[in-house]
């Protein structure tokens, strides 16, 4: 998994379209307090899914749109579009580019795009399983969380474990064939009723 690139547009401070590009190796960002670095990783977390504006330090979701300055109007719209290098399921040992982008209007929620595509969130999670690239995977450590992860209990680092093993994405289907195994018995039950109705 690696990212190839980032563009931002009306996304916070970045009211014009930028884009970045992340050409392998590690890459730094720099520059004077309050210039846009953590905005950056702001628009990482949030093309991804997510959905907590704490996280992205607002009160609201609309505060990830650019709110303009004195030279210039606020924008209705941010967009955010991230290129990332993922393994390809269908031809093992290979790898593959997708794009996911995602699209806030100030009076509309948030549209989410795979390779141009019209997704749901759902989708975009269900892309991101076991890749420890989730919002709540370990691929963004903020200040003070490797401290969190240290002291958290042991259930809750079991998690990250799990996420780092790529078995997330089974126990969730588990979750959900037990889900649908009781919904089943459930109907089945109602029909037992029904036909002791009838006799
Ligand atoms: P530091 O080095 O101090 O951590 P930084 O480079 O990480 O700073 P950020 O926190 O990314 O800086 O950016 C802060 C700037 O982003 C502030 O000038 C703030 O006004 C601006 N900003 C945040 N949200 C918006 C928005 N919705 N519209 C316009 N500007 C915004």
């Amino acid at each position: 998994m690696r990212l190839i690139s980032l563009e931002l547009h009306g996304f916070k401070s970045f009211a014009d379209a930028q884009k970045l590009s992340f050409p392998g190796g590690m890459t730094a960002v720099v520059g004077p307090n309050g210039c846009g670095k953590s905005n950056i990783s702001d628009s990482l977390a949030w093309v991804l899914g997510e959905q907590r504006a704490s996280m992205l330090r607002g009160a609201e979701m609309a505060d990830v749109i650019f709110a303009g300055t004195a030279q210039r109007r606020a924008t209705g719209l941010a967009e955010v579009k991230l290129v990332l290098e993922m393994p390809d399921p269908a031809l093992p040992g290979s790898t593959r580019e997708v794009t996911i982008s995602r699209r806030l209007y100030r009076d509309t929620g948030s549209e989410y795009r795979i390779n141009g595509r019209e997704a749901r969130l759902k989708d975009v999670q269900d892309l991101l399983l076991d890749t420890g690239m989730g919002t709540r995977a370990y691929s963004f450590i903020q200040q003070g969380q490797i401290d969190l992860i240290l002291s958290s209990k042991p259930k809750d680092r079991r998690l990250l474990l799990e996420e780092a093993a790529g078995i997330t994405r089974y126990k969730l289907r588990r979750a959900d064939a037990e889900k649908r195994l009781d919904e089943t018995k459930a109907n089945l039950q109602r029909l037992d009723d029904i036909l002791y109705e009838l006799n």
